[in-house]
């Protein structure tokens, strides 16, 4: 059985890479029928908080990602690390070090002097003799002296590490017996059964580690992916400066759940030159061996394609619900239908669409004054006057056809142009020369809105 993980550390909000190798996990388990976990990585009290965990699962709620199982609190399982740090100590594989702060700072030193790699030099590896007073000890991992380390991955192919190059006998338990970070990660992705681990690539360095820890305990590695970076357009890792990091943020910001899936989908995995993925598609498609070798680059436009695209495709129940967000109260509305459909090509984003519901809904208390003296002539009142008799005595007023007739009445019958009703009529119903079709606008807010709005105009332009 395939069994993924995602193993947040709770120090703040859900970041949108996290958020791509969690799905990238999420979609690999359902692919197979496996398991999709979660771990909360919060063994670092001073940097680790509740609400970050919390905050983590209400972003997992609000993009429909469902885990498999309980979640996985590192904080609650010091006595299961505990066992196997025991466990290694017994074994002989891990000992017990007494160097002082100042040993361990005067050898860093003298290590830098000679441009050594400054490491531990292993002094209390094979010590047998009375430990010295007053020191707690740390507890080391014997990591092999020599040799490699291949950590077999399925995007960078295999990695060889060379032992004396890079690993020294690392603490795996501080002076206060807690654990030290690649212990747990090992320890619990072997109990929770995790057979693919896929993470941001920012962690192949920890991977040698882990793998020392793995061997140690006799316990088989899982496969590893490691998935590059989201850079942004400059080559250069994303920041907030190139866009939100926040997971929630999109949503404030007004987009969708399967937007901000889709996008991230594609930031680091293809097939074929597919851009548009449903959650169905995603989870029979994703293969994580179609995930690129090198970074992806961070888009905005895309993204805000994709939002539109995933908008116009929501049916109007749905949006109106999602609205709801965005401060708007839509659901019964009675002209909901015609106010969506007229919105919905035009919105990139919820709120956006949000922001044109309301300019729709709410009666004009000021006007554009360029488009007032551009639409305002000398025949202006006269013609929308005659609208507004029109109006007001019609016997059929509902759909935007019928708005549309009466326009068509007044153009007939006074001669004028379109324009020459449109463009005055445009300001007075939204107070200014943009928005969506008028026979629309004045579907949505219906007879006597829509008179009202006329008056107030020809009073404040006669
Ligand atoms: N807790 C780590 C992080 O948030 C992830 C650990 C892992 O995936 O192995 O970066």
């Amino acid at each position: 059985m395939v069994v993924t993980r995602f193993a947040p550390s709770p120090t703040g909000y859900l970041h949108i890479g996290g958020l791509r190798t969690a799905l990238f996990s999420y979609l690999w388990a359902r692919k197979n029928s496996g398991k999709f976990l979660l771990r909360i990585e919060d063994t670092d009290k001073a940097r680790n908080s509740k609400e970050a965990a919390d905050a983590i699962l209400e972003a997992f709620k609000w993009l429909g990602l469902e885990h498999d199982g309980e979640i996985t609190y590192q904080s609650q399982r010091d006595e299961i690390y505990a066992k196997y740090i025991k466990q290694l100590l017994d074994e002989g594989k891990a000992y017990r070090c007494y160097m002082s702060k100042e040993e361990l700072k005067e050898l860093r030193e003298t290590q830098m002097a000679n441009k050594q790699r400054t490491m531990y030099d292993g002094r209390y590896r094979d010590f047998n003799g009375t430990p010295p007073e007053g020191i707690e000890p740390v507890i080391r991992i014997k990591a092999p002296l020599s040799g490699d380390i291949v950590v077999r991955d399925g995007v960078k192919g295999d990695t060889v590490f060379k032992a004396e190059d890079i690993l020294d006998d690392f603490v795996i338990a501080r002076a206060d017996g807690s654990p030290t970070y690649n212990f747990v990660v090992a320890v619990d992705d072997y109990l929770m059964g995790v057979t693919e681990v896929i993470r941001g690539d920012d962690h192949l360095s920890n991977t040698p580690k882990q793998i020392v820890v793995y061997d140690a305990l006799g316990f088989k590695t899982p496969n590893f992916h490691h998935v590059p970076m989201i850079h942004n357009s400059e080559g250069k890792k994303l920041s907030k400066r190139d866009g939100a990091t926040d997971v929630m943020a999109y949503k404030e910001m007004g987009y969708m759940p399967q937007t901000l899936l889709n996008f991230l989908v594609r930031l680091g995995w293809s097939h074929g030159d597919q851009e548009i993925f449903s959650m169905d598609e995603m989870r029979e498609l994703f293969d994580p061996k179609n995930i690129n070798k090198s970074a992806s680059i961070y888009n905005t436009e895309k993204l805000d394609w994709l939002n539109s695209h995933y908008i116009k495709n929501t049916p109007n129940n749905e949006l109106a619900k999602l609205l709801e967000q965005y401060g708007l109260l839509l659901t019964s509305h009675d002209k909901k239908e015609i106010l969506l459909d007229a919105l919905k090509e035009r919105a990139k984003t919820l709120k956006e669409m949000a922001g044109l519901v309301y300019e729709i809904i709410s009666t004009p208390t000021y006007y554009d004054q360029a488009a007032v003296k551009k639409a305002f002539k000398d025949d202006t009142v006269e013609i929308l006057t005659l609208f507004k008799e029109k109006i007001t005595t019609s016997e059929e007023l509902h759909l935007p056809s019928d708005y549309h007739h009466i326009m068509q009445e007044v153009v007939d019958e006074m001669k004028i142009g379109f324009g020459k009703i449109g463009q005055p009529l445009r300001v007075a119903l939204l107070g200014k020369m943009s928005g969506p079709g008028l026979d629309n606008v004045m579907a949505i807010i219906g007879r006597d809105e829509t008179i009202l709005r006329i008056t107030n105009a020809i009073d404040r332009h006669s």
